[in-house]
């Protein structure tokens, strides 16, 4: 049953009048309608489906100036079915309002989390594309208002979900550099939670990787500098010995969707997985001695990358010696779910046309 929802004319006539551009890329095009509620006076208020739009930030709001911000990446899908799904949405909602909290901003609770999900993707199903790989991308973001130069958390926060039909996500085989100077996390900081500071923490690194003809960087531990953590935005999985193993969580890695969903598919299809700690120079050990046969990333936008070669920022490179083996298995398997073209048997696939229904479910 789809809740009623309540659309303005302004917003019927917005979503009449859409189109969907000849071509999709990931991530770029910018739906016209976006869910917004704003907290103050230590409440939730106005939530609704609005146009989108640029929206008035104070400059010297806490967002700008303390990048007091937090946001999720999901996806709905509607490939083999007439109405959208979500992808274990619990994981991300539980996981937004842990970065939030970490900077002091206020949870968004089950029913205002759903209520904004279902409405956007109740009002944009006509345009969720429905070809192999491709989706609604979604982006829950919360930031706070209050103008002040003080280090002190905001009061007043916006809560935002926003959209964008999506291309399938394809990346070619990607080339990362270990980087062994800057660190993405801190011990104690906030590499768990996906918080915009992360981020911009890592663009320097990526820049110098791309001019050393790398495409991404892989991060080591921040205390010793010698165990693998992650990349930028995907976790990082290696095939040793035919097992699949990925980093053990440090606190300072964040805990992927994707990573533990793949983790958990791998057994199902009788793959020992496990998550050890690793440290960098045995994998490249490993590498050498042929133990090691594949590596990729993982994350909900690309799904999986697989990577074809590890490198020293000096020039050093390790070819991987299988690409896209045990990743295309399991990525394969992992869309199969996602898109309804296979069983799910863990209960991962979510319907969020329903509201209530969809809270309900959010707190699981
Ligand atoms: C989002 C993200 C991931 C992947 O998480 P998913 O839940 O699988 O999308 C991994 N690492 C970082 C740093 C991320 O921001």
């Amino acid at each position: 049953m789809v809740s009623s929802i309540f659309v303005t004319p302004e917003l019927s006539s917005l979503l009449a009048d859409y189109r969907l551009p000849d071509s999709l890329e990931f991530g770029r095009e910018l739906a016209p309608v976006m869910y917004r509620a704003d907290y103050g006076d230590g409440q939730w208020q106005d939530a609704a489906a609005v146009p989108f739009a640029d929206i008035p930030v104070n400059p010297a709001s806490t967002a700008l100036q303390f990048a007091q911000q937090a946001f999720e990446g999901m996806k709905a899908y509607q490939i083999a079915r007439s109405y959208p799904t979500l992808f274990r949405p619990n994981r991300n909602f539980q996981r937004f309002n842990r970065s939030a909290r970490r900077l002091c901003m206020p949870a968004v609770p089950a029913s205002l989390f759903a209520g904004a999900l279902s409405s956007i993707t109740n009002l944009l199903q006509p345009f969720i594309p429905d070809g192999a790989g491709q989706s609604l991308y979604l982006r829950p973001t919360i930031f706070g208002l209050d103008p002040h130069f003080a280090v002190k958390s905001s009061a007043r926060f916006v809560f935002l979900v926003l959209a964008s039909p999506s291309d399938a996500y394809y990346s070619e085989p990607i080339r990362i550099v270990i980087e062994r100077n800057n660190c993405r996390a801190a011990i104690g900081g906030t590499g768990a939670e996906k918080v915009g500071g992360n981020y911009g923490a890592s663009l320097q690194a990526t820049r110098k990787c791309i001019e050393q003809g790398f495409d991404q960087s892989l991060w080591l531990d921040p205390k010793s500098r010698s165990n693998i953590e992650e990349l930028s935005a995907m976790n990082f999985m290696a095939v040793i010995d035919g097992e699949l193993h990925t980093p053990a969580l440090s606190g300072s890695i964040l805990e992927g969707v994707t990573r533990d969903s793949l983790m958990t598919l791998a057994r199902s299809l009788g793959i020992d997985a496990s998550e050890p700690v690793m440290p960098v120079d045995e994998l490249v050990r490993d590498i050498k001695s042929g133990r090691c046969s594949e590596a990729f990333a993982c994350g909900t936008g690309a799904v999986i990358s697989p990577i074809s070669a590890i490198g020293e920022a000096d020039g050093t490179v390790f070819e991987l010696p299988e690409v896209n083996q045990m990743a295309a298995k399991l990525k394969n398997a992992l869309l199969g779910i996602q898109e309804g073209r296979a069983a799910d048997p863990f209960g991962w696939v979510v319907d969020p046309r329903d509201s209530q229904q969809l809270a309900a479910q959010l707190n699981q």
